[in-house]
Order: structure tokens, then C-alpha cells, then sequence
């Protein structure tokens, strides 16, 4: 690999100050949020996917340390709603989705993040994030178990979004999880951190000092991002759609809980996928899926048709163009084999990548070059090459799975042919399989008196009721 020979300060836009800012110096944290396994990985998940690989890719070949976390909210409302209604458990529905989700980024040739980190993998931080929010007067326990975070605490809430009080009731009242009405909040906008468990044997409960529960969903990134990055991140970032009240609460929590401002220095946002003018979305259900795409085109030919956009513009889905961008893949190939050719490609596509990450200029600088230039800065963009499918594994068969004890209908993840466990891959394990704490990213405080994998339970009515 040839680095550039003056390597260019990289922009990025940050939704927060709404401006261009250059990177911190030093080792950069990259923070993504991630997806809630209970339905296929489609366009706009991709999208936001292969920006942010892509990104990383780009810090890394222009010399930058980075370490990227992603979650992945195993527990949550819409996680339980659907195993319900399937009649499924819920930690089987989360597993399978979530391999389905890795198998999705692997045809795109995502590459895996440093740390994937499941929700229900960081209970005792959760917890102890919660508790110091309690302290602090941030926060409030209610009724039933719940505790929720007091926005009348945060002096900056509403940075973010730039979204006054009726903006934001609007949206909170559209969530899925909506409980702007819940008597038991002292604002509406106030949200949850904890839920108490509401007594169903199907919901899983984790103990807690406010009674039997289980995490809510902003707290997750909060919790995880602190533990594995620190009180302060570089780059955060998810789809437009988690500005409010995802984000927006995040740094709330974040900011109070740590003690340190800003929590994170650039906010990234991709724009939304549309059909139609209109969002893509699981309830509106005008979704286009990854897995049927590469039915017709290779993985390289959808990541190239995904760079083929700015993250942070919203671009509408056409086939048309996906097609363009198979041919264009064609092309480049055949470049790539050609005889070496810069013509200036290399100083083009690391003044494009310096351009807030502008991949559709990183594109047209491969116009033209051919050869070791081709294939080393379609690399940089996570473009193969290969013409080859990345395939998705092959499906385990009744022998296989009678081989090896698993269930067929209902894969485990193994580290080596995925991504992790569905929860952190690379965090060290002793002999024992427990997870080693390590000393310089948390004390024992952060910590608290569980421990770390501690299973879900689902406690009797007497102890909800103690
Ligand atoms: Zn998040």
C-alpha cells in the first residue's frame, strides 16, 4: 500500500454545529449506532453501513488509528412485539436477525468494527450510568420500576435537533415505543431509561436497585460508548431519523453522567433512502432489501451504487441507477487489470475523501486510472474487485446441524464466520469464557455488583411487587 504523499486534513459535517470541522488529533473513536434484529437489513441500513465502513477505511489508509464500536439492540419493544406475535422467544428472533445482518453487510463487504457490542451485554454499566443519574437529580424512579431521565436537568437539550418543544412532542408522540402520555413522566418529553418489567413471562427482567427490568434504548448507546470509548467520542453516527430523540438524549445522558462536554466532537448523519419521495420504513413496509439486490448484481456493484451518494443526502432508490452502477463496476474491473495509470487519481481521490467524505467524487477520480491505482483506492472504498458474489454461507444442513448439535432454523454465531457473538467480538475472554475487565476503561464503580454476563430472568410477581 502507497500512502499519499501529503496526506490532507479530513472534514466531516457535524450535525451539532452544523459546520465542517477537522478531525481531533491522536487515536479517533468511531461510534455507529446499529440495528434492532427483528426485521431484514434494507437499503437505508445499508447505506448507513457502507458509509461509515468507508469512513474508517478512509482514516485508516490516510494514517489515522481508529477504533469503531457498533451496537446492536438485542432487547427492545419492537423485539418483543414481533417474537409475540411469531410466537417466538425473543432471544432466538434477535439472534437469527442478527445473522441475517452480518451475513447482509458481508455481500456488501462491511468489515467487522472493532467491538460489536449487544445491549443486553452491558446491563451493569446501564445500570450504574442510571444510578449516577439518580444521584445526580437527572433522573427519577416511578411507579412500576421505571426510571426516567429529567430534561428540565439538561441545560442543553434540544443542541442537536435545533427542534423546538411542539417539533419534538410531534416526534416523540410518533416513536414506536411513544409514551408521551405516560402519567407517571413530570414532562412529556422526559424519557424512559429503565422499564420495569410489566409482568408478562415472555418480557425478560434483569435485576435492578428500582426493582425487575430491563434497559431502555437511548441509555444502551450511552452505556457502551463509555465502556468502550471513553466519556468522549471523535464520530457518532446513524441515519437523519436518530437526531431526536436518539441522539439528542444520548448526549443528555452522556454529558451529565460523565461529567464531560461535548460528548461527542463530530456528529454524522446519512440521509434517508427513499422510494417515491417517501422514507423508506419498516411501517410504512416500501423496503428494498439487500439480500434480493444482490439476487441480480454482485455485492460491489450495491456498495458502488451506495457511494454513488453523499451520506449525508437523501437519495431516492430506482433501479435504473443501481444498473449504471453495475456497469460502472464493470468498468473499474476491467481498469484494474489494466497497465498502471494515475494521471493525478491518487491527489483527486484524497482531496474527495478530505471533502467531507464525498465518495461520489472519490468515484470519478478511479476515471481514467488503471492498473495498482484501481485497485488500490477502489480498496480504500471497500470495493472487491472480485466479480465474485460475496456469498452469503451456505445454508447448514440437517447433517450439519445434527454434527454439530445446533439448531438449523436458528444459527449460533461463531466468531469466525461472522462478526462476533452477537456481542462483542474482540473484548478479552479468560480461560473461563468470562469476560476480563479491563482496569483502564472501567473501575469497578462502572462496573457494579453484577456481573457482566449475567443472564435475564424473569422474576416472580412477588419480587416485582417487593
Ligand atoms: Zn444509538
Amino acid at each position: 500500500m502507497t500512502l499519499p504523499t501529503a496526506p490532507r486534513e479530513l472534514e466531516l459535517t457535524d450535525t451539532r454545529r452544523r459546520a465542517r470541522v477537522p478531525l481531533p488529533e491522536g487515536a479517533l473513536s468511531v461510534y455507529v449506532c446499529g440495528v434492532t434484529p427483528y426485521d431484514t437489513t434494507h437499503l437505508g441500513h445499508a447505506f448507513t453501513f457502507v458509509q461509515f465502513d468507508t469512513l474508517v477505511r478512509a482514516l485508516r489508509w490516510l494514517g489515522r488509528e481508529v477504533t469503531y464500536v457498533q451496537n446492536v439492540t438485542d432487547i427492545d419493544d419492537s423485539i418483543l412485539a414481533r417474537a409475540r406475535r411469531q410466537g417466538e422467544d425473543w432471544q432466538a428472533l434477535g439472534r437469527r436477525e442478527t445473522v441475517r445482518y452480518l451475513e447482509d453487510m458481508r455481500t456488501l463487504n462491511v468489515a467487522a468494527p472493532d467491538h460489536f457490542v449487544a445491549a443486553t451485554s452491558v446491563i451493569p454499566e446501564i445500570r450504574s450510568m442510571v444510578e449516577r443519574l439518580l444521584e445526580l437529580g437527572a433522573a427519577y424512579a416511578t411507579d412500576g420500576g421505571s426510571v426516567f431521565f429529567r430534561i428540565a436537568a439538561s441545560p442543553h437539550y434540544g443542541e442537536l435537533s435545533r427542534l423546538d418543544r411542539p417539533g419534538m412532542l410531534e416526534i416523540a408522540a410518533s416513536q414506536d415505543d411513544a409514551d408521551v402520555d405516560d402519567p407517571r413522566k413530570e414532562d412529556p418529553l422526559d424519557f424512559a431509561l429503565w422499564k420495569g418489567w410489566s409482568g408478562s413471562s415472555d418480557e425478560p427482567a434483569w435485576p435492578s436497585p428500582w426493582g425487575p427490568g430491563r434497559p431502555a434504548w437511548h441509555i444502551e448507546c450511552s452505556a457502551i460508548c463509555k465502556r468502550y470509548l471513553g466519556p468522549q467520542v471523535s464520530v457518532h453516527g446513524g441515519g437523519a431519523d436518530l437526531v431526536y430523540p436518539h441522539h439528542e438524549s444520548e448526549i443528555a445522558q452522556s454529558e451529565l453522567a460523565t461529567g464531560r462536554r461535548p460528548f461527542v466532537h463530530a456528529w454524522l448523519h446519512t440521509g434517508m433512502t427513499r422510494m417515491d419521495g417517501v422514507k423508506m420504513s419498516k411501517s410504512l413496509g416500501n423496503l428494498v432489501f439487500v439480500r434480493d439486490l444482490v439476487r441480480e448484481h454482485s455485492g460491489d456493484a450495491v456498495r458502488l451504487y451506495l457511494l454513488e451518494h453523499r451520506y449525508g443526502d437523501a437519495f431516492d432508490w430506482r433501479p435504473a441507477d443501481l444498473e449504471s452502477a453495475a456497469r460502472r463496476m464493470s468498468r473499474l474491473r476491467v481498469a484494474a487489470a489494466e497497465a498502471d495509470r494515475d494521471d493525478g487519481a491518487r491527489e483527486r481521490f484524497v482531496a474527495a475523501l478530505a471533502d467531507d467524505l464525498n465518495t461520489p467524487a472519490a468515484l470519478r477520480a478511479l476515471d481514467g486510472a488503471g492498473g495498482s491505482t484501481v485497485r488500490e483506492l477502489a480498496g480504500v472504498l471497500g470495493l472487491t474487485l472480485s466479480g465474485a458474489d460475496l456469498a452469503y454461507p451456505p445454508r447448514m444442513t440437517d447433517d450439519d446441524a445434527k454434527a454439530t448439535g445446533t439448531d438449523k432454523d436458528q444459527p449460533s454465531l461463531k466468531p469466525d464466520e461472522s462478526w462476533g457473538q452477537g456481542t462483542d467480538s474482540t473484548h478479552p475472554q479468560s480461560a473461563t469464557g468470562q469476560p476480563v475487565e479491563r482496569v483502564d476503561e472501567a473501575t469497578a464503580d462502572d462496573i457494579g455488583p453484577l456481573g457482566r454476563d449475567e443472564l435475564p430472568q424473569t422474576p416472580t410477581r412477588d419480587e416485582k411487587n417487593s
